[in-house]
């Protein structure tokens, strides 16, 4: 059995995730100790519980300590079986979060999936679904899996009630490398806001607008009904041929419009200042399919802890070493 202490390097709900995804394609059973030790709350929250749950669902496996708070999981796999799957997760816990976790046990399986997850699309500290749709799906396409995401409906902290649906069809997956950008194609910020004033979106695409010679054109808002509202979440996207970011800006309570977008622009002009390839979310999240791709390689800027540990994990289930390299001009190149 694999042994994890959950606590090292990031020491977060990503090593829970991509262990279990992990477990289920090596058929290796793993222990993780220290669950999230790193966080304020450490164990496990229940969008981590309903993530594993849907790894048990999927993959025939059982969990031991599985429930609200446990530091001490320890987790065996059974068959992968494709199949209709529906999880939901209370508390407007992420979606996304659950998608990462059986997204490649899935496109690795013996048949088509179709997935439809329920929760929160848009929170803070997980990926929202337009990234997951148009940043970090694209790239696993190229790889050869067949993955399509639907949002049916948004939802925020802390009302959820969201929903999404995703296609996986299976395909030979294979090494790809991803170094360039390749051409711009386009920019654009979209305020999106639900139950709240418009003044607030106005406000997020004001500071946009006066930090990007971006024009009215491609800064708008979008407001969604009433009731899947109240949220709002500013996202910036830059299309390039071979990649699109998104960036977002959550908003909080208590924090002003002007700050959520401040901190939107801020990481934008990171990603625009640089040459790599993948931001610094893409990166933590394409190396789990890159390993079990065979392999691959791309470039980002500044490695983060995530990317670092997610290598760590992998490496203890594949075997796969992940080489961080850093380049002239400031990017990193990353083999898988
Ligand atoms: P915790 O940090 O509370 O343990 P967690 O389970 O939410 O919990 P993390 O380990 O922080 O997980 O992982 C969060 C994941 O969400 C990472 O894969 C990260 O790349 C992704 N993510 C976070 N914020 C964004 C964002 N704004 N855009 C895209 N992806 C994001």
């Amino acid at each position: 059995m694999i042994e994890i202490d959950g606590s090292e390097g990031e020491g977060g709900g990503q090593i829970v995730r991509n262990a279990c995804a992990l477990s289920l394609v090596t058929g290796e059973p793993v222990r993780i100790t220290n669950v999230r030790a790193k966080r304020s709350k450490p164990g496990l929250m229940r969008q981590h519980v309903t993530a594993i749950e849907a790894a048990c669902a999927i993959g025939s496996a059982t969990c031991e300590g599985l429930v609200v708070g446990s530091s001490d999981l320890t987790f065996r796999p059974g068959r992968v079986a494709a199949g209709d799957y529906r999880f939901s997760v209370g508390t407007a816990g992420s979606t996304g979060l659950v998608l990462q976790t059986v997204l490649m046990p899935l496109l690795l399986a013996d048949g088509s999936s179709r997935l439809v997850l329920e929760g929160g699309t848009h929170n803070m500290l997980s990926p929202p679904f337009e990234f997951i749709e148009r940043s970090f799906l694209p790239i696993v396409r190229r790889m050869g899996g067949q993955v399509e995401a639907r949002l049916v409906r948004h939802g925020f902290y802390p009302r959820g009630g969201g929903r999404i649906e995703v296609d996986i069809t299976p395909g030979a997956l294979q090494p790809i490398e991803c170094l360039t950008r390749g051409e711009a194609l386009g920019v654009s910020a979209c305020a999106l806001f639900a139950g709240l004033p418009m003044s607030i979106a106005e406000r997020e695409i004001a500071v946009v607008r006066k930090a990007f010679d971006w024009s009215e054109r491609e800064c708008f808002m979008r407001e969604l009904p009433v009731d899947q509202g109240p949220g709002n979440i500013l996202l910036l996207e830059a299309k390039f041929e071979h990649v699109t970011e998104i960036v977002s800006g959550f908003a909080q309570l208590g924090v002003t419009a002007e700050r959520v977008a401040k901190t939107a622009v801020g990481r934008m002009r990171g990603y625009l200042a640089c040459e790599a390839f993948a931001g610094p979310y893409l990166a933590d999240q394409l190396l789990l399919p890159m390993a079990l791709a065979g392999g691959g390689v791309f470039t980002t800027v500044k490695p983060s802890e995530h990317a670092r540990t997610a290598a760590t994990v992998i490496e203890r289930f594949a075997g796969r070493r992940t080489r961080f390299e850093q380049q002239a001009g400031g990017a990193h190149a990353v083999t898988i």
